[in-house]
């Protein structure tokens, strides 16, 4: 555990310039530590995100130099591997290491953490909570703080949070893996499924990393499971705390929340609450939506609040994302499926029993088989439109489950389902793929084909000459 006060006369060493080492070296700057933030990347490359940098951190770029060795603990960005050297020689050294949360948790006001893990619908749960907990605090003058894996990190927003205020994380394996202690008076494991085994290795390993959640919580905490996933099951044997499931494909028994008729069913504390769940697409999102209530529960959150947030909730922005109607078709963005898992998950979503999706699919592939989607392209696709570094290998894969158009980019698979779509037929970028080899992140992505659909709907088109003024 990171206790700042063990550590009050010693130098403080982060380890890695990405947006969470420099906030976390801010927060211990200005808490009194002397620090040194180390990056093995040169100066030009780490220019952008140094511009927030306090100038009371010391700063070394293009290697780690002795200096690291002077230092009495470190904090580990969570993707560098243990096997980098410096790691393994503070290890030696019997240097503590502690992660970016634990660190910047330890100054936290707040007793009230919230954290959700899963190797998918972490981002979606996280948000909708933060809602459900900023709905819900209001009335008691406090606030919810929404940080860690979802793009603010929890450097960033500790000495914001104040004492009535509630803190709502996203834990990734890599920021568990790290953490030496973390007790969130509610969690959850959403999912396990295996992923990043390139970095963890084994799927134990992994499992192990999500575990961490609940592992230092106490009988008076709780954590959610979904009660659908073998690996969360047995997980959940090994939990002290109280422990809540949600089922997708059960009811009743000894489940917390299940599904009926298109409702949520929830029994918490001996009582039994129905609401509508959010108006998104997707068993998933209703797995995601019963995990962040019952985690809304076990803190006493009125159902009315739930239900408010549910109602209002628009889902997160990439994640099947409805990106406009235009000339009869339907453009959805699920840019954040950069696997085919997520993929998957997309055309179970919106597949029906006949073939009107468009996919739009490929980018830099990823080393796994898209195999998989096969029986989904065979049921619901239409036409699958290739796009980037990946487009071969797509179209040798796939091509006797489906018909595969090679379109290059996203603007000439646009102007395809123009020419060849019908009334009513979904476009769905949802690519399977990563994005660097034409983007820069999914986000970028995501944006340009919303941006090429909006410039669709503001455009002339000629359905029965199938001709278009449209540049794109
Ligand atoms: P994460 O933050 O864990 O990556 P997101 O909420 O960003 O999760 O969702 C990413 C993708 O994962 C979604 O586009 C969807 O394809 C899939 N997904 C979301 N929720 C779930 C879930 N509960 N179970 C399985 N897959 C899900």
């Amino acid at each position: 555990m990171f206790n700042p006060e063990k550590f009050k006369n010693k130098k403080a060493l982060v380890i890695g310039a990405g947006k969470s080492g420099v906030a976390c070296a801010n927060l211990l700057a200005a808490r009194g530590f002397a620090v040194l933030l180390s990056d093995s990347k040169p100066f030009a490359r780490l220019k952008v995100r140094l511009k927030d940098l306090s100038p009371k951190v010391e700063l070394e770029t293009g290697g780690h130099t002795a200096g690291t060795m002077r230092c009495g603990f470190a904090v580990k960005s969570p993707g560098l591997p243990h096997s980098t050297p410096l790691i393994v020689k503070l290890k030696k050294r019997r240097v503590p290491v502690f992660s970016e949360i634990e660190t910047a948790l330890a100054f936290s006001r707040t007793s009230e953490l919230m954290a959700v893990t899963g190797t998918n619908g972490k981002t979606t749960t996280t948000i909708l909570l933060g809602e459900i907990m900023k709905r819900a605090l209001k009335a008691r003058g406090g606030k919810a703080r929404v940080c860690g894996n979802v793009g603010t990190p929890a450097a960033e927003i500790i000495e914001k949070t104040g004492p009535r205020d509630a803190v709502v994380m996203e834990a990734s394996s890599y920021q568990l893996e790290d953490s030496s202690f973390i007790q969130p008076r509610t969690a959850c494991v959403l999912n396990i499924t295996p992923d990043h085994l390139d970095h963890h290795k084994t799927m134990a390993k992994y499992i192990k990393a999500k575990t961490k959640v609940f592992r230092f919580q106490n009988a008076a905490d709780a954590c959610v499971f979904n009660a659908d996933d073998d690996y969360c099951r047995s997980a959940a044997a090994a939990c002290r705390s109280g422990v809540l499931f949600f089922s997708s494909s059960k009811k009743g028994g000894s489940l917390n929340a299940w599904v009926e008729a298109g409702r949520l069913v929830f029994r918490v504390k001996g009582k039994r609450h129905i609401l509508k769940p959010p108006a998104l697409p997707g068993l998933h999102n209703l797995e995601n939506a019963m995990c962040a209530a019952l985690m809304a529960f076990t803190r006493g959150v009125a159902p009315s609040d739930i239900q408010k947030t549910f109602s209002s909730f628009k889902g997160v922005e990439h994640r099947i994302e409805p990106a406009g109607n235009a000339h009869g078709l339907v453009f959805i963005n699920d840019s954040k499926a950069t696997n085919v898992d997520s993929t998957l998950v997309a055309l179970k979503a919106l597949g029906k029993d006949r073939r009107n999706i468009w996919l739009i699919l490929g980018g830099l592939d990823k080393g796994s088989p898209y195999s998989p989607l096969k029986p989904y392209l065979e049921r619901s696709v239409k036409a699958i439109l290739s796009i980037g570094a990946a487009a071969p290998k797509i179209e040798e894969e796939l091509k006797d489950a489906s018909p595969v158009i090679r379109a290059g980019t996203i603007a000439n698979a646009l102007k395809t389902t123009l020419a060849e779509g019908a009334r009513g037929d979904i476009v769905l970028l949802s690519p399977a793929c990563a994005s660097f080899d034409q983007f820069r992140d999914f986000e970028d992505r995501g944006r340009k084909f919303k941006k090429l659909v909006k410039k669709l709907m503001t455009t002339d088109w000629d359905m029965k000459h199938r001709e278009s003024k449209i540049k794109i």
